[in-house]
């Protein structure tokens, strides 16, 4: 493909109806930017910002930043600065963002389904310890998200990911984020196919390429032969899922345009076979697609999913094959997920002989002790290492039989339960007000206090039941895909006071984590609850739904 970013030209696509109205998409020749995103783009590739981060800011300090660097380009860094501590909920819509600005930053440093060895692990813990005051999260995206970094001490903290093989480059932007993988790839007895060759060639040849750093908004991907489908590919902007074609045997669907936010879309099934080999250059036409056609007008309609929306599957399946494959693909039927467990919590045999331990922390909380921790039990006991899951939960791969019962000992001793209960296991928060500018609400510390408060209440549960807590309505926990969807927002408490409390969606699932895959929750404008009330509220639905379920059996 040629690079068409900042084209003067319009290329010609005659077969492809001009939009009714103009949507900002290169391929129409609609390159002036549009917004102060798109200028900012435009004015230098975010891909620059490296090396001022490196010979001039991390030098000068953090005044000597430029506030289009602190408040864009930083971002394809994996870098954001973290929310001013004691400013209210009821301030974010109100505060300019640099009003919002703390002096210290996010880190975001990804995983792309890999395997982390001791020496990341060990990498990732003395980053924590050392330059992040302790704090590390597991987010739903498998990444690990540090806080409170300083902008002097980024250069060393990439010179240590460096060494191992890991980095924070464009693990935010509007970039090719950090992928999900199956946490299980390459062991599981059940899985389908290995997709972790495919990721691995995506990152070493797209991720940092000048070619796909200018996107119209982020762009999600999703790779997994796993068929419980553990890399959530319905909520992706491009997902491969693994699939068997009668003939050809097992390759990849290609599922695209799906995301949550505040208009949520399931992804569209193509309905295709695609072998692995082949799954770098299909990566690169979807993300081609997205780069050229994409709305770039309003960053509220940039999403891929919007264009999919429009297009419908066969015109953005024609547009994939004659534009930037040059082939046709191979019809498929879509795989349905056919397995619980997407999270792999508890002891699994792999198809080696060895076995896949799946441990919780609570809310995907973790620290520097836990993940040095993790690494020198990975050295001990010989395993092959640890992934992160899209449920914020991390598993151990490949432990000896006779060492399964001391690895769960050592996990225990590190608050890592391999035996949780169902609202440990099951319940995940995004960052909130603790740290994100955009947060109305708290959400780690409300969630690691309700799931203390449910396995009180609410010890023993024979069905799974789901609560993701986010703090506003950009859904990064997953709002509409849990039992209990919760959406930060201030609510009215009984005395007519603004309150920090939840928009509830409930019946949501993804995946088979319920009984239909890929449900909305259902969304009724007066559920409304109180932060403080949450506990009693979750509780008297679940008991109701407990009496009701047995009375109606
Ligand atoms: Fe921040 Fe909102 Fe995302 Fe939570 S859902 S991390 S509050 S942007």
């Amino acid at each position: 493909m040629p690079d068409l970013r900042f084209q003067s030209e319009p290329p010609r696509h005659t077969d492809v109806p001009r939009p009714r109205r103009a949507e900002g998409q290169w391929s129409f020749g609609y390159t002036e930017p549009l917004n102060k995103n798109e200028q900012s783009k435009k004015d230098d590739d975010p891909l620059h910002v490296r090396d001022r981060i490196v010979h001039i800011y991390s030098k000068r300090g953090f005044d000597s930043i430029d506030p289009a660097d602190l408040r864009g380009r930083f971002r394809w860094m994996g870098l954001y600065t973290q929310r001013k501590p004691g400013i209210d909920g009821g301030k974010t819509a109100v505060l300019e963002e640099e009003e919002l600005d703390d002096r210290f930053f996010m880190m975001r440093v990804r995983s792309d389904g890999a395997l982390l060895g001791a020496p990341q692990l060990h990498a990732l813990g003395s980053i924590s310890t050392d330059f992040a005051r302790g704090t590390a999260d597991i987010s739903d995206r498998e990444n690990i998200q540090y806080h409170w970094i300083e902008i002097e001490n980024v250069p060393e903290i990439w010179e240590r990911l460096d060494a191992v093989g890991m980095t924070s480059l464009e693990a935010c932007g509007d970039s090719p984020r950090p992928f999900l993988g199956s946490p299980v790839a390459g062991v599981a007895a059940d899985e389908i196919i290995d997709a972790t060759p495919a990721l691995q060639e995506i990152k070493r040849r797209y991720i940092g390429d000048p070619a796909f750093s200018n996107l119209p908004r982020k762009f999600k991907t999703s790779a997994s032969g796993h068929p419980s489908h553990d890399a959530v590919p319905g909520i992706n902007d491009v997902s491969f899922v693994g699939t068997v074609h009668p003939e050809h045997g097992p390759g990849f669907d290609l599922w695209v345009g799906g995301g949550l936010s505040v208009n949520p879309r399931f992804a569209e099934k193509l309905g295709v076979w695609i072998p692995l080999d082949e799954v770098p250059d299909a990566w690169a036409g979807v993300a081609g697609i997205f780069r050229d056609y994409g709305y770039r007008r309003l960053r509220s309609k940039a999403r891929l999913k919007f264009l999919v929306a429009d297009w419908g599957v066969a015109k953005f399946r024609e547009v994939l094959e004659n534009e930037y494959l040059g082939k046709k693909l191979v019809d498929c039927p879509s795989p349905e997920p056919t397995l619980r467990g997407a999270d792999h919590v508890g002891v699994h045999p792999q198809k080696d002989g060895k076995f896949y331990i799946g441990a919780a922390p609570v809310v995907g909380r973790v620290n520097g002790e836990i993940l040095t921790g993790l690494g020198d039990l990975v050295e001990r006991y010989g395993a092959a290492g640890v992934r992160l899951t899209a449920h914020q939960k991390l598993v151990v791969i490949g432990v000896a039989e006779a060492d399964v019962e001391a690895v769960v000992a050592g996990l225990g001793e590190l608050g890592l339960e391999t035996e949780p209960s169902n609202w440990r296991r099951l319940t995940m928060a995004c960052t909130g007000i603790e740290f994100c500018k955009l947060a109305i609400v708290d959400t780690k510390d409300r969630a690691r206090s309700l799931v203390a408060e449910l396995e009180e209440r609410i010890p023993d549960l024979d069905t799974p039941i789901t609560i993701n807590v986010n703090g506003c309505p950009n859904a990064c926990a997953r709002t509409q895909v849990a039992d209990f969807g919760l959406k930060g927002q201030l609510v009215l408490d009984d005395h007519g006071n603004q309150v920090e409390g939840f928009q509830v969606h409930l019946g949501g699932s993804i995946g088979f984590e319920g009984e239909v895959a890929d449900n909305f929750g259902r969304k009724l404008r007066a559920h409304k609850v109180t932060s403080v009330a949450l506990g009693d509220y979750v509780t008297t639905v679940v008991r109701n739904y407990l009496v009701d379920r047995s009375s109606s059996a």
